[in-house]
């Protein structure tokens, strides 16, 4: 009986995945081969997402009885060898809707096709398929409000369980190939805390199912990075070992869980504004950011400068906490992206595509929609941007937003023992002789001149001054 190969990609899981509901019918008693390709160049970007991956992989090679198909190499060519060696006639998988996983798909539906085996792609990692809401006027939604209110009214299906371990258990295959290069990939380090990040889809529901337990702190904690009261989900999202319906289901008609669902609709948002406009990857979508005058990174001081904020020794302690957090652990609370991306772009005057390159390969969530539109949207030059003159203060958010100190602490050592006012100007601390000179450095830049340096700027583009619409420092 000729059979099916199920290509999982971002969907390492069992339960909810359409793409494996949709294996089995085809089936139909016949054999499933489970299938996943390790890209040479994914294992290349990000050593830290790498070892996730291979955890995840892991995981569901053993959900999956030790059946799981492994090739390493060009996915597109190695789908298709692995379908003719198993003899299928049909591969299976979710879609997917970056600019790299279409020009795959299609590579993979023509050799495929060159064989006689058909590719049908089904369902999506999102709440809702890019593109399934266009605005009544038409095109798609640049503003996430309207966005958000459209899905909510629109809804979305529940989440299915997975199928049963009978009959799945009757259905999978012996693999037809387990290449020991990919192998390799299931033994990579775990650089990163999995107390922290499940890596398995059995660790990511009992982590969705704490979270829903404290979602009643998620409105009042969700911008204090101290507080740890996000869900730390996001590299489970984007490995699929969740799909976002089981999140909103696991959190709906709790208190706190629909700011938590808005949250998770911005993912929606970002990967159907990259599905409409595929450049937008790396180029700005307000193209009058493309004539914005930038610091060229190569070069002497702002090389260094950027070496200190990869490293968290700019002297503006939240920027540290936060770069220290991603470059410690992979992940970095959403506050702290928020601070370091705008002490990039607006204070060391560099551009988005190179901190947008930095997260991609140091982030355990890492994706090209949510970062890179992210991104844009803190260098004014994205969907629903925050307007170019808000230029965040680090001192001041530190003080806003980690008010004890705590996070600050936790990330720099060196100023753990500090009273809490001068946890957020070290400075002070070395003035009165509480810090050693060289303990921790003095900030790189003076944020008042950098911020008036960044409005210039944006006059120049912009064709006005916005200095004067500046208003309060956020
Ligand atoms: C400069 C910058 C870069 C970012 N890069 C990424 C990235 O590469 N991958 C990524 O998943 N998120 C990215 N984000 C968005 C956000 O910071 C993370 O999704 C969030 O911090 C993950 O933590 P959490 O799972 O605890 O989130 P929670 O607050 O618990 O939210 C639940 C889920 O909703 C989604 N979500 C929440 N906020 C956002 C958001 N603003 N945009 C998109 N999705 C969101 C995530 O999937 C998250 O897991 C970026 C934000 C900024 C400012």
């Amino acid at each position: 009986m000729p059979g099916v190969v199920l290509w999982f990609r971002r969907d390492l899981r069992l339960a909810d995945n359409r793409a494996l509901e949709r294996a089995l019918l085809l089936a139909d008693g016949g054999p499933v081969h489970a299938f996943f390709c390790a890209s040479p160049a994914l294992l290349a970007t990000s050593p830290m997402r790498s070892g996730y991956l291979g955890a995840a992989l892991g995981g569901l090679d053993r959900s999956l009885l030790g059946r799981l198909g492994l090739a390493h190499g060009d996915p597109a060519s190695e789908v298709a060898a692995f379908a003719n060696r198993a003899g299928a006639e049909v591969v299976v998988a979710t879609r997917e809707f970056t600019p790299l996983a279409r020009r795959r798909d299609e590579r993979a539906a023509a050799l495929l096709g060159g064989a006689g085996i058909k590719l049908e792609l089904g369902d999506s990692p999102y709440l809702l398929p890019p593109g399934k809401l266009a605005r009544a006027a038409g095109g798609w939604h640049r503003v996430f409000t309207p966005f958000y209110r459209r899905l909510s009214e629109h809804g979305f299906d529940a989440p299915r369980p997975a199928p049963e371990a009978d009959a799945l258990e009757a259905a999978l295959a012996e693999p037809v190939l387990r290449d020991a290069r990919a192998l390799g990939v299931l033994g990579l380090p775990e650089l990163f805390d999995r107390h922290r990040f499940g890596a398995t889809e059995e660790e990511a529901l009992a982590q969705l199912a704490a979270f829903a337990e404290r979602a009643g702190e998620y409105p009042s904690g969700r911008n204090l990075p101290a507080a740890e009261s996000t869900s730390r989900l996001s590299p489970a999202l984007r490995f699929g070992l969740l799909h976002p319906r089981q999140v909103a289901a696991a959190l709906s008609g709790l208190p706190g869980g629909d700011e938590a669902i808005r949250q998770l609709v911005w993912r929606d948002f970002f990967a159907q504004t990259l599905a409409s406009e595929p450049r937008s990857a790396w180029e700005n979508l307000d193209p009058r950011f493309d004539r914005m005058a930038h610091d060229d990174p190569s070069a002497s001081p702002v090389r260094e400068r950027l070496e200190t904020w990869k490293q968290g020794r700019t002297g503006f302690p939240l920027v540290d906490a936060g770069m220290r957090e991603l470059a410690n652990t992979g992940w970095m609370h959403n506050r702290a992206r928020m601070v370091v991306a705008s002490f990039l772009v607006k204070d060391l005057h560099i551009d988005w595509r190179v901190g947008a390159r930095h997260f991609m390969e140091n982030l355990l969530d890492g994706d090209l929609a949510s970062n890179n539109h992210s991104w844009q949207w803190v260098a004014g030059s994205g969907t629903d941007a925050a307007p170019y003159f808000r230029v965040f203060n680090p001192v001041l958010q530190a003080k806003k937003f980690d008010p004890e100190g705590s996070y600050i602490r936790a990330h720099l050592p060196e100023l753990a023992h500090l009273p809490t006012r001068f946890v957020h100007e070290p400075w002070e601390a070395k003035r009165l002789g509480m810090l050693e000179p060289d303990a921790y450095p003095e900030p790189i830049v003076d944020h008042a001149r950098e911020r008036e340096e960044a409005l210039r700027r944006f006059g120049e583009i912009s064709g006005k001054s916005e200095a004067g619409e500046a208003g309060q420092p956020a």
